[in-house]
């Protein structure tokens, strides 16, 4: 009786869970939610591909002149990002020279297959499943040399 006394009791008190997906809770100020690239201001720079700890960012770049200038610069034709290897650290946000890619308070980054996690955002899909940045080749430490033989008394 007592514990159908303390559901009763809760039956009736307002509600603090919301049915979600229908109502979402709003996010935070300064939340970080998944990322968007303005492709228009991007220059190509590839510091975020090359900052990103989880190699999460790819891009492949050409040369062309998008400004009519006469001259070639450097032009992301793709670009890629991997949400399904993301962790939100905001590296490539704080390097970003021109400020083109950003947090979205968008946060469901779920899917039946890993490959839809990978947004393309250039005019020209990039393959996600290549490696942006591939293991650096260590060089063979150098052989310790052996203790000098101390000259015979
Ligand atoms: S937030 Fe971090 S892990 Fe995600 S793409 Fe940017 S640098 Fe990579
Ligand atoms: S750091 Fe910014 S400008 Fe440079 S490639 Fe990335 S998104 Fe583009």
């Amino acid at each position: 009786m007592k514990g159908m006394g303390i559901t009763l009791k809760h039956l009736f008190d307002n509600k603090v869970t919301r049915q979600y997906p229908e109502y979402k809770k709003e996010t935070f100020e300064r939340s970080r939610g998944m990322l968007t690239v303005d492709m228009d201001r991007c220059i190509a720079c590839l510091q975020c591909m090359r900052i990103c700890p989880d190699h999460c960012i790819s891009i492949e770049q050409e040369k062309r002149d998008a400004d009519g200038s006469g001259k070639a610069k450097p032009y992301a034709v793709g670009f890629v990002i991997d949400d399904s290897r993301c962790m939100y650290c905001s590296l490539c946000v704080e390097v970003c020279p021109v400020n083109c890619i950003y947090h979205t308070e968008e946060f469901e980054a779920q899917a039946y297959n890993r490959l839809e996690l990978a947004r393309q955002f250039g005019e020209r899909p990039v393959d996600p499943t290549i490696d942006p940045k591939p293991a650096v080749k260590k060089k063979p430490k150098a052989a310790k040399k052996a203790p000098k033989k101390e000259a015979a008394a």
